[in-house]
């Protein structure tokens, strides 16, 4: 058993572990947030054929090579037609026509030109300049060609994915399976939030905050509630969430205290300690076991610490069981907007939140750090990553960081520039 080792040794030494969970198809509607379980390259163009960007006229660009204002060309509209439908008759030189945006576009045109440009008169349109080939028509393949990889496998399933797939002709998606992760929470002083409180007793708070970020990003909890602090109620647990699980956490008893049953309790399930106590502060007395090949993760009952160590160590090992490539939170630097002025003796995550100020990024503290607080938690989108040995962190100072939960919410992008006033027509231009 390894003893106070490094977060980066702690999360390696567990990520190795870990075996992606099986596949399977859901909707597409289902796997906005899963992982794709294979690459998914285009089985067709997107747009599959050459399209009309406007409703106007199809037409044969060399027929137009005269016109000018004062002496428009003329062309006779043979046929009109409009998204979904392919023109019968073949445009040849002198005839035109109509279309409307997503027409395809018909044979024997090779340009467009819009309908507010010209002139009709009965079975006749009039032209007055001369119209580029190619002119307003969308390509097919434009956006997507045949046979490129348009996601790679482990990638995160956003909502314009499931757009893309959709626009592929795929219906059913394929996704790793949800982990299951089962969550229990020891203490003699816990009570579930729809029981009565009573006194001396606290709620139980910390598993429903875990168990909601591992929801958040798309795992299933398995709720097996609260335990006593008695060692063989809480390896009979441990062996049930085994049964059910592909990993198993816990909150509380991790520490030396005489309740601290946790350890024994791990061992006493059959498993193996990976290591006990990671260098950091919040919740530095985190237990790792395994059993079977799944992991047992117990975390510090405080509710900020176990949510932090969640963050940093389960998140990734949840996410890398959903295939996920890249399962560690994404690092960010940005200018402390705060002044904490503790020194740091073991390495500290401080609870903050990224915001954009000039262009630059500050990252603020959300409240008071201490582990059991847990109101400093709520806004909070980057842990703020102090080296063992620092002094005070000071206003101004780089710091770095890693991302944690939801950056959209709390991350305040610049206003955008707006007109003072209403721009002319001419100075818009659209592509
Ligand atoms: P422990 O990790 O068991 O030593 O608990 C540390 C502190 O966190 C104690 O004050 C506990 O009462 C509190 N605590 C433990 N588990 C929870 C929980 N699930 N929800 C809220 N507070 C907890
Ligand atoms: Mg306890």
């Amino acid at each position: 058993m390894k003893n106070n080792i490094q977060l980066e040794e702690a999360q390696s030494l567990l990520l190795n572990r870990i075996i992606p969970v099986g596949k399977c198809l859901v909707s597409l509607l289902e796997s906005s947030g899963r992982v794709l379980s294979q690459d998914i390259k285009a089985s067709t163009n997107i747009p599959p054929f050459s399209k009309s960007a406007l409703d106007g006229y199809a037409l044969i660009a060399s027929d137009t090579r005269q016109a000018d204002s004062s002496a428009p060309v003329q062309l006779r509209v043979i046929e009109e037609t409009r998204a979904g439908f392919i023109a019968q008759e073949k445009v040849v030189s002198g005839t035109t026509i109509k279309v409307m945006t997503g027409s395809p576009i018909p044979n024997g045109a090779n340009t467009l030109i819009k309908h507010e440009e010209v002139v009709r008169n009965g079975d006749y349109v009039s032209i007055f300049r001369t119209i580029k080939a190619q002119d307003n028509v969308i390509k097919a393949g434009e956006d997507i060609e045949q046979g490129k990889v348009v996601a790679q496998k482990g990638s995160l399933i956003t909502p314009p994915l499931v757009a893309l797939l959709a626009g592929l002709g795929i219906s059913q998606v394929p996704v790793y399976a949800k982990a299951k992760i089962a969550f229990m929470s020891t203490g003699d002083e816990l009570l579930d939030p729809s029981e009565t409180l009573q006194p001396g007793k606290i709620y139980n708070s910390s598993l429903y905050g875990l168990m909601a970020r591992c929801c958040e990003m798309g795992g299933h909890p398995l709720d097996l509630g609260i335990v006593p602090d008695e060692i063989a109620a809480t390896t009979a647990r441990i062996s049930r969430g085994l049964e059910e699980a592909d990993i198993v956490v816990s909150t509380g008893g991790v520490s030396v205290g005489d309740y601290d049953v946790m350890k024994d309790a791990m061992v006493g399930a059959g498993a193996e300690i990976i290591f006990w106590k990671v260098a950091m502060k919040p919740g530095s007395p985190i237990i790792a076991a395994v059993k079977d090949k799944k992991l047992i993760i117990g975390l510090s009952g405080n509710p900020a610490a176990a949510m932090v160590t969640f963050d940093m160590i389960l998140t990734p090992l949840i996410k890398r069981l959903m295939g996920k490539n890249n399962p560690l939170p994404d690092k960010i630097q940005g200018v402390f907007a705060d002044n904490f002025l503790k020194a740091s003796p073991q390495r500290r995550f401080l609870r903050a939140k990224l915001e954009r100020k000039d262009g630059v990024d500050c990252l603020k503290l959300t409240g008071a750090q201490a582990s059991g607080i847990l109101m400093s938690m709520i806004g909070c989108n980057v842990l703020v990553d102090i080296p063992a040995g620092s002094g005070p962190v000071i206003f101004g100072q780089r710091v770095s960081g890693h991302i944690v939960g939801n950056i959209s919410d709390g991350y305040h992008q610049e206003p955008v520039e707006v007109y003072e006033e209403e721009p002319k027509r001419e100075e818009l231009s659209f592509s």
